[in-house]
């Protein structure tokens, strides 16, 4: 109970603090978090000191650079060595997470963590429009409870398996102001509302979530769903990472986490320069994760957001490191670049109309990609010859795109749509 309380205040108004505020609580939490994994997990010992490092050497972000990175793989290796020794697993919740790499890991949540989590997720909530007031109504493939909320906050989580003609009636019946939800489950149950019943449920923000979000699905919801649709960034190893104001800031939770952006050697990259998302976790005592390489993808932004909000901002997440294409000679082709090929020339023929409803980029061999589309209400045949002849361009000589329309595009999961993927990694 006491962890509930403290976890309340102690993350509440922390966004709305000045800069000098924000850094003073990150260094802090940094140093504390460095020490504890130091003094109590045998990983994090044996890896400072092969390094030479002391706890008194990190003592800010810029600091961490001095540290080794931590891979999934080497996770998923040492698992009982991450774990500190001051926590009991069956005091702990043990959760599994795939992310969409496939690559299972389980992540351990200790009593302050998880409550840490929860308001995190309110605050981002909060930063959209909730308040103690309204009703949120969260989708997830399994749902937590939140315990105690001091009866305000309310808030109801279904899972992703009840049929949707049921979770149409319950959004009439229950009325939420927020969803928070994955922009495909968003599409697909849009879908099931009558004429004006979307109206009637009245729901006034929506949070997207764990997926690659493109901006014409981003429209295609606000129009759907008649309200403004924000975004927010999380993973199950750390919680929130960043979420979105009101103003469209996706600003980074710099009480939770450290945000580095990587490049292939692991060295810092610069404003705005495109990289991999590290992280080192806040909040996370019985499972520290510390440079921690998420495979996401995006960069950091020096530009201030126009709500005031002080903590930084975080630009595009472009896509999973793992969605890449390979090539012949082991040459991966990122995500990132590949919707970059597929969406520019719907954007650059016409960024506010629907050239296509859908797409899917699957690689079958090393040379050989489909791509299966579905026309839009302002479909042009001029768009699908660019985006085959950039992608054929992007992935090299010799490598064939064909292009296959379509009436419904099968998905490779029932609920996480993959927009790119490939069959041979
Ligand atoms: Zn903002």
């Amino acid at each position: 109970m006491i962890n509930k309380i403290y976890g309340y205040f102690h993350f509440h108004n922390n966004h709305l603090k000045s800069a000098e505020h924000i850094s003073n609580i990150r260094n802090k939490k940094l140093c504390n978090i460095i020490r504890h994994a130091y003094y109590t997990s045998g990983f994090y010992r044996d890896l400072m000191e092969r390094a030479g490092l002391t706890p008194d050497d990190i003592r800010t972000p810029a600091d961490l650079a001095l540290m080794p990175v931590v891979t999934k793989d080497d996770i998923q290796k040492n698992f009982n060595g991450i774990l500190s020794r001051k926590y009991d697993l069956s005091d702990c919740l043990v959760r599994t997470t795939s992310g969409s790499s496939g690559k299972m890991l389980r992540v351990v949540w200790d009593s302050f963590n998880l409550q840490s989590r929860f308001q995190l997720y309110y605050r981002a909530y909060t930063m959209i429009g909730y308040s103690p007031l309204k009703k949120l109504l969260y989708f997830l493939p399994e749902v937590e409870d939140p315990g105690f909320t001091f009866g305000l906050f309310r808030q109801k989580g279904l899972t992703l398996d009840q049929p949707f003609d049921q979770v149409r009636d319950f959004i009439l019946n229950y009325r939420p102001h927020i969803l928070s939800i994955y922009p495909s489950y968003a599409l697909d149950l849009a879908e099931y509302f009558r004429p004006g019943e979307m109206k009637r449920a009245g729901i006034e923000a929506i949070c997207l979530n764990s997926e690659m979000i493109l901006e014409k699905d981003r429209r295609l919801i606000a129009q759907k769903y008649m309200c403004p649709v924000y975004e927010e960034y999380s993973c199950v190893e750390t919680g929130v990472i960043a979420s979105m104001c009101r103003e469209h800031g996706m600003h980074i939770y710099s009480d939770n986490v450290v945000v580095e952006i990587l490049d292939s050697k692991d060295k810092l990259c610069g404003p705005g320069e495109r990289g991999e998302v590290t992280l080192t976790a806040l909040n996370s005592f019985a499972m520290p994760l510390i440079r921690y390489k998420i495979g996401d993808i995006s960069s950091l932004s020096e530009k201030k957001c126009s709500c005031g909000g002080q903590m930084p901002l975080l630009g595009k997440i472009e896509g999973r490191k793992d969605d890449y294409f390979l090539l012949p000679g082991d040459v991966h082709v990122p995500a990132w670049s590949i919707y970059e090929a597929v969406e520019r020339p719907l954007h650059q023929h016409n960024i506010e109309h629907l050239l296509l409803n859908d797409f899917y980029l699957v690689q079958r061999s090393l040379r050989h990609a489909d791509f299966y589309y579905v026309r839009g209400p302002h479909f042009t045949a001029v768009c699908i010859d660019e985006i085959v002849s950039r992608a054929a361009g992007l992935f090299g000589k010799g490598f064939v795109v064909k292009a296959h329309e379509v009436n419904d595009i099968d998905r490779v999961r029932k609920v996480k749509r993959k927009y790119i993927h490939s069959e041979i990694i």
